[in-house]
This record gives structure tokens, sequence and C-alpha cells, in this order.
């Protein structure tokens, strides 16, 4: 059966450090359940692992790329769970895993496509919510969010939206911007590319950013600083623009958080469970009466999962990014 892994890898990912071997197929131990594997998530926080060899998950010693994983069981050795049965668990990115049957958690039968459960109704929507929650955003302020059209921040800014803020975002081209605009609810969003990209978000901030949702890193960091309003609150939830390669974070306008007196927050949403009851609860109704949009850019094949993985974190793709097989 075929399973990706890594070569040891250098400090800038490349498609190189990645392999595609065979491997004999698992068998389910005592308490364990088989599942074939339908979605591989694909989470740009995997790049980190992939590059330390540091999975929080077994396995990734000996290199085997380990991720989140929709699937059915199709066969199980652990009671609370029966053949047919969709369930969200890590697994590694092949057609069937080997999984503690404790480990997993069912899919709810109206979840549909059960791929949500990796996007909007997963950890990027619940990072999203968190976001907002810790920022203390309230109505009539004004959001700025970088990778505005990733799952994350395409989430964040319609929860922005419908919570009656002014919504401005940058995304990679114009194609993007436009997609957020009129799908997204965002009221402007700047190529992150273009060379007056600092005088168009000024124009967009209008009276100033009051929070800023960070998730790529020292260019749209850098130029949102100058924008924000005295005592501004940055959300550090992500640093994309630095996962593939091991380059300095340069900030020339870091004496902004001095000028203008900001908090810088950075959120790990794992260490928030509490939140995750009521995030899900927004999500699943926005979700399920058609008020929040969720997306997806869905790749067929497991030969596909490193180059689409590479792509993502580079730009590629519209929302949740996903391999299905
Ligand atoms: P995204 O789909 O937003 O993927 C990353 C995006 O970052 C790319 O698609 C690209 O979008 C943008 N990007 C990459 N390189 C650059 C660059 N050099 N300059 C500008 N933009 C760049 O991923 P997610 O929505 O899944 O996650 C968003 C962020 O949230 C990530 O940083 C992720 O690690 C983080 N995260 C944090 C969590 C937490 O607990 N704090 C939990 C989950 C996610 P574009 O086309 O717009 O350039």
């Amino acid at each position: 059966m075929k399973s990706w892994a890594m070569r040891r890898p250098t400090a800038n990912l490349t498609i190189d450090d990645f392999m595609l071997r065979d491997m004999p197929p698992p068998e389910a131990g005592d308490g364990e359940i088989l599942v074939e594997t339908h979605y591989i998530s694909l989470d740009p926080y995997l790049s980190r692992a992939m590059k330390s060899w540091k999975g929080e998950h077994p396995g990734w010693a000996d290199g085997t790329i380990h991720g989140r994983i929709v699937g059915a069981v199709i066969e199980s050795r652990f009671p609370g769970l029966s053949v047919g049965d969709r369930v969200i668990g890590i697994g590694r990115w092949q057609p069937v895993n080997a999984m503690p049957g404790q480990a997993v958690q069912l899919i709810a039968p109206d979840i549909d496509p059960p791929s949500l459960v990796l996007g909007a109704l997963g950890r990027s929507g619940i990072t999203a919510w968190v976001g907002l929650h810790l920022s203390g955003l309230k109505a009539g302020e004004t959001i700025l969010i970088s990778a505005a059209t990733g799952p994350v921040g395409s989430v964040a800014a319609q929860l922005a939206k419908a919570r009656g803020c002014h919504v401005i975002g940058t995304a990679g081209g114009e194609a993007k911007c436009r997609h957020a605009t009129d799908l997204l609810g965002y009221d402007a969003c700047i190529d992150h590319g273009a060379a007056d990209l600092e005088d168009r978000l000024k124009a967009a901030a209008g009276e100033g950013v009051d929070v800023l949702f960070e998730n790529v890193g020292a260019s749209s960091l850098d130029a949102a600083l100058p924008l924000m309003r005295p005592r501004g609150r940055i959300m550090l939830c992500g640093l994309a623009q630095h996962y593939l390669t091991e380059d300095p974070m340069l900030l020339r306008n870091f004496k902004y958080l001095l000028y203008s007196e900001l908090s810088l927050r950075a959120f790990i949403t794992a260490n928030y469970p509490d939140l995750f009851a009521p995030a899900l609860e927004e999500l699943r109704d926005g979700i399920l009466s058609g008020r929040l949009l969720f997306e997806e850019t869905i790749i067929d094949g497991l030969d596909n999962a490193a180059d689409t993985f590479l792509a993502m974190l580079g730009g590629e793709g519209i929302g949740k990014r996903l391999i299905r097989l």
C-alpha cells in the first residue's frame, strides 16, 4: 500500500523532501478500527512537524507523514464503533489506517459533506472563532485579516461581518480578492503582491485598524502596523509566509508596537478547549442555515498530496485544501 514519508528535510521544504513508499497494509489490533481514507486535510502546521520530524503523534520518527483524516470504518475491534461509521482522526497519508477507537471522533450524520469537520466545522473554523473571541472584537470596529480566502480567514471574515464590523483583507492575487469581496463579505481586499499595497490598505482601512488577524507573517504584518489605531490588538494566529523557509522575519514597522501602544497576542487554538463548544454551535448553526459559506479546494488522488500541500502553502486554492481518495 502506498504511504507518504519524508526524507530528512532541509530547512527549506521542497518536493524532494517527500517520497511515496510501499508499506504493508495495517491490521486492527484490540481496541482499534481500520479506517478507509476519504479525505486528507492539508494543514499549514504540518510543515513544522515535517521539518523537525517531531509531530505530536507517534510515527514521525521514521519520517512517516501523519495528518487529520476523514474516512469510514471498514473493520472494528472497538465496541463503540461499527463498520460504515464516518470518523475523523489522525492517520498516515495512505489509503487505510489502523487507529485506536478512542482516538477518533464520530461525525454526526447531518454533517454533509463530512470533510466539513476538517475545515469550517473543525480546527479552521474554531480557530477563526477563538481568535475573534480573544480579540474582544466589537461591532463598528475595523478588522484586517491576512490570507483572507483561506479556511481560517474566510470564516473569520464572515463571523466578523455578522458582528457588525468593517472587514478588510489581504490575499494573493486580484482573483482571490474579488472572490473575497463578492462572496465572503469583505468590504475590501487588497492583493498582497500589489506594488501600492500600503496605500491601498490605508485607503481601505479608513480611520485605522482595531484588530489585525494575522495568518501570514512579516509582509502583511509589517504593512498593517502603521495603520493600527492606538491600542489596537494584533491576534497572531499563524506565520504561513515562514513555514517553507527559515528566512528571518524582518519588520520595518516594529516601532509602531510602541508608538501606538499595540498589544500582540499569540494564541494556539488547542489551548482553549472550553471555547470549542460555543464556537462549534455558532459555526454549525451558520453552515446548516446557509448563512456561513464554507469553501473547499479538492484535489483527487493520494499521489498529488505532497505537491498540493506545498502549493497550498504557496497560496494556491481557496478555502480548505483537501486530498480526496
Ligand atoms: P491558509 O489557507 O490561509 O494557507 C496559508 C496561506 O498563507 C496561503 O494560501 C497564502 O494565501 C498565504 N501565504 C503564504 N505565503 C505567503 C506570503 N509569502 N505572503 C503572503 N501570504 C502568504 O491556511 P489556514 O487558513 O489553514 O491557516 C491560516 C493560518 O492560521 C496559518 O498560518 C495556520 O498555521 C494558522 N493556524 C493557527 C492555528 C492556531 O492554533 N493558532 C490553528 C490553525 C491554523 P494567499 O493566496 O492569500 O497568499
